[in-house]
Formats: structure tokens, sequence, C-alpha cells
């Protein structure tokens, strides 16, 4: 009988980790050797070389994001924005690239100081709505990049649909799905060629490991290039980043589903809150892309934000009363943390200056909302 498709949380535990031959160790050991052994007719045994190009805990790694995702194949770079880069300098002077206008500001921020120089054209539009994005592929398109939920008022994109608009005009299409993680949202199975992670959040998981990934869907000449710029560039993660990131998925599933309850129980919290004027959070029936998220996402993730009545003054004021929340930028870990997002996006930034963004942690939910109600009381 032939085995069954793994479900994701066994994939977790078990893509890309096997107990290593030579000592039987239930871990994969960590490899250090920036260089391998040839044979004496001059071939690799091993199949690595030098650990710019590969290396076994990169591999196991990389094994692993692809199961995960469900792609044919997978690169991991030393940072999200490694991976970014990657994907971009796969293209060509002049090629036109469409990106959703609330992606991660440093997504933004490499489209504009980095290779709009380089003579990347680039048109920004609200990938939420499908016309928007209709409007903005032209024939040069050759790359359209979305992020779904986006950052930080978790605007939904239908992936089936900007595929669909992408490869209408000839163009990738690619996801960051950082906020999602696999667990939630699988952009390959909606159409989409790529996928790209922050591997800092969720799949690391401990705010403790720096990583990104791009996932491919097919292994052709895309992939190739994209691999190929990984060891060029050699913007590659180390061998114990590799392995903590391992580690770090194989209680992914077990930790987005804590993180996600907990998201969801401060979001229905601050709804009822007088001095919180919007929640915006993707499981809340108010957030415009929840229906669509409902049908798109296993769950809604672990990120919401708020705005306060009393504008910026009562948002700093409250970041600052938190206890138990930790006021830092950055998201997924196991450790709920709070920040005003407008003042670490910089002078460019779009985001309300009244807004609180929340990565909500594993802790219990009650004591985290007994810490907004302390936090919000003070100010
Ligand atoms: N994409 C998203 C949605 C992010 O939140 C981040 C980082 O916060 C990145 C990309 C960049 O990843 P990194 O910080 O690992 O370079």
């Amino acid at each position: 009988m032939k085995n069954p498709e793994p479900h994701f949380e066994t994939a977790c535990v078990h893509a890309g980790r096997e107990p290593d031959p030579v000592s039987g160790g239930v871990n994969p050991p960590i490899q250090l050797s920036t260089t391998f052994t040839r044979a004496a007719d001059g071939s690799y045994p091993s199949g690595y070389t030098y650990s710019r190009g590969g290396n076994p805990n990169r591999s196991q790694l990389e094994t692993c994001l692809a199961a995960l995702e469900g792609g044919a194949t997978a690169m991991a770079f030393a940072s999200g924005m490694a991976a970014v880069g990657a994907v971009l300098q796969a293209l060509k002077p002049d090629d036109h690239v469409v990106c959703t206008q609330d992606a991660y500001h440093g997504t933004l921020r490499i489209l504009r100081e980095v290779m709009t120089p380089w003579r990347l054209k680039v048109t920004y539009a609200d990938a939420s709505d499908n016309d928007a994005l209709k409007r903005a592929v032209t024939p040069g398109t050759r790359l359209v990049w979305v992020e779904t939920p986006s950052n930080p008022l978790l605007r939904i994109t239908d992936l089936s649909a900007a595929a669909e608009i992408a490869h209408k005009a000839g163009a990738v299409a690619v996801c960051d799905n950082t906020f999602a993680t696999p667990m939630l949202q699988r952009p390959l199975e909606h159409g989409m060629d790529l996928v790209m992670h922050s591997t800092t959040k969720y799949l690391g998981g401990h705010s403790d490991v720096l990583g990104g990934a791009i996932v491919c869907r097919e292994a052709g000449a895309l992939a190739e290039r994209i691999r190929f710029l990984q060891s060029t560039t050699g913007a590659v993660p180390s061998p114990f980043d590799c392995w903590l990131l391992l580690r770090g998925a194989s209680t992914m599933h077990l930790r987005v589903r804590a993180q996600c309850e907990n998201a969801m129980a401060l979001a229905r919290h601050l709804e009822k809150h007088p001095g919180v004027e919007s929640v915006f959070y993707p499981g809340l029936a108010s957030h415009p892309g929840h229906a669509l998220a409902a049908r798109q996402m296993r769950a809604f993730g672990a990120v919401l934000s708020f705005t306060l009545r009393g504008g910026e003054a009562a948002a700093m004021k409250t970041a600052a009363n938190v206890k138990l929340f930790t006021r830092a930028t950055s998201l997924g870990g196991v450790e709920s943390l709070i920040e005003h997002r407008a003042s670490v996006e910089g002078p460019e930034s779009k985001t309300p200056r009244s807004l609180l963004r929340i990565s909500a942690g594993v802790e219990h939910a009650a004591d985290l909302t007994h810490d907004l109600d302390q936090a919000l009381g003070l100010t």
C-alpha cells in the first residue's frame, strides 16, 4: 500500500530530519566544515564542495522548507531581505515589477533605493484590490509581488486572482508568506510561482536566529537562477542558523496554533475597549478581508494592530505602560511583542501614527489581555 502524504504537522517534525547515520544521534549534527574532500578521481562523493554553495545543514533545512510549502525546491538565505534581493536580482534592467503598496517596508526600500537605481521599473498597487492590480500590470511586467496578510493593516490579497493576473501578463507571481506561515496558507497551491519567507519569524520562532527563504513551485530555469544567485552573491545562512531553523520548524505548528488563538482573543478584547478606535485583524468579522481570509487561510495569523482614540500620544503611552508584552519590533517569537509601527518604519511610512502592532506569543491569553487593560487604563 502506498504511504499517504504526511500531514503538515508530521512534515514539520520529520521533513529534512534524519538521525545522524554516523553516531545514531536523533538530531542532525552541525557540519561546520567550509570545504569538502574530493575523491582521487576529482569527484565530490558527498555532493558538497564548498559551504557557500551548499552544506548538509542547509540541505536539510531546504528540504524541510520545500516540503512545508509544497514546492519543488527551496533556497535558504542569511535573512529575509537577502531572499527578497535574490528574487529581484533574477530580473533584468528595464523589467517592470508590480509590488503591493503595503509590502514590508524593507521590501519597499530595496525596490526604491537599490533596484530602481539599477533600472528596475516599479509600480505600487493595492494588491487587495484585484482591479487595481490588473491596472498596474503592463506587457512588460515580469514580477508581481504580494504579501498577505499585509503589514501592518493585515490586508488580504486573493492569491489565485493575483497569480492569474500575473500569469496573463507573462509575469512571475511571488508571495511573501512570512505573516501567514505555510501552516496557515500555501500560496503555491493558489498558483503562485515563488514563496518568500523571513524565517527569522515563525520558522525560527524564538527571536534568536535571522534567516530567509525562497520556495519554488517548479524546479525550472527561475529556480536555477535563484540558486545560482544564492551561492554567487553568498548571503547564505550559517550551519548553526540552519540547524536552529530546522529545530524551530519542528514545533512551528504548535506555536502558531497557540499564537493564533491568542491573537484572536486579543483582537476581540481590544475591539470592546473604549480607548481603542479600530482593530485590524482578519479573524474579526469587521475586517474587510475576513471572508477571503477564511477561504484562503487555515487560521487568521498571530499579528494584529489597533489604533487609539487618543492618537500618537496615547499609542506611545500604552506601549510605555506594558509590563508583560515586550516593546520590540519583529514577530513570530514565543514572547508577545508590541510596537509603535510608524516610528520603526521611518519617514517614508504611511502607517497611522496612532497605531500599535502586536505579535501574539504563546503566553496565557488572560495575562496578555490584563496587561493591555492596565496599559490602556494608564493613558
Ligand atoms: N518580510 C516581512 C513580512 C517581514 O516582516 C520581514 C522582517 O520583519 C522581512 C520580510 C525581512 O526579513 P528579515 O528581517 O529576516 O531580513
